[in-house]
């Protein structure tokens, strides 16, 4: 749910071993995409359509930190600012989907919702196990292993969420985590293009 995740592309950590591990969480994360995507869709959930953009924004970032290694400050800048903008678009996209749900008043599959969540939640364990011993590692690698830990936070958010629309018989407590992950998508958003610009900036001047 911590949707900054690795916003930093300046990675040292680029070992042939962490390399490997890296492309193997970003396989994890592409196929969750796929499937909560697909049971977000089918359950009607929102809170699970938007751990699924989650799991999309990370694949894409943990893609792209590893595609700009050793480019120059204003590649790494533009594929920062490009995360950014997506991020920002996907906020806003959760939000409007939250908003017209409070207006559609739509009660989603807890069951799906509840499986779902605790299928990310395994997917996000397994993640931070393959980056564990790395965890020590500098602050661009150690973000990405804080980000799966965090991610599995918010699956737990998300089977608590199914917890409550089944108890309840309402949608709101879907509502409410996907909210939640909204605010978190456009929080980190403005801070990942805050910082893009000052690189840029920084780029400009060096050149
Ligand atoms: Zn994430």
């Amino acid at each position: 749910m911590s949707a900054g995740c690795g916003h930093d592309t300046d990675f040292s950590g680029a070992t042939a071993a962490y390399r490997r591990r890296l492309w193997l969480v970003i396989a994890i994360n592409a196929g969750m995409f796929g499937v909560e995507g697909v049971a977000g869709l089918l359950s009607g959930s929102r809170a699970l359509q938007a751990d699924a953009l989650d799991f999309f924004a990370d694949a894409v970032t943990y893609g792209m930190s590893l595609a700009v290694i050793g480019m120059s400050l204003r590649v790494r800048a533009t594929a920062a600012m490009a995360k950014g903008i997506s991020l920002l678009l996907m906020g806003l996209w959760v939000l409007a989907s939250t908003a017209w749900g409070v207006v559609a008043q739509a009660t989603p599959a807890a069951e799906t919702m509840g499986a779902i969540g605790f299928l990310a939640l395994l997917a996000n364990l397994a993640s931070v196990a393959v980056l564990m011993s790395y965890r020590d590692g500098d602050a661009n690698v150690r973000s990405v292993w804080l980000c799966s830990r965090n991610d599995a936070i918010g699956n737990i958010a998300v089977m608590i969420a199914a917890l409550g629309v089944w108890g309840t018989a309402t949608g709101w407590p879907d509502l409410i985590v996907a909210g939640i992950m909204a605010g978190l998508f456009l929080w980190s958003a403005v801070g990942i293009i805050r910082q893009a610009r000052g690189e840029l900036a920084r780029a400009a001047v060096a050149t």
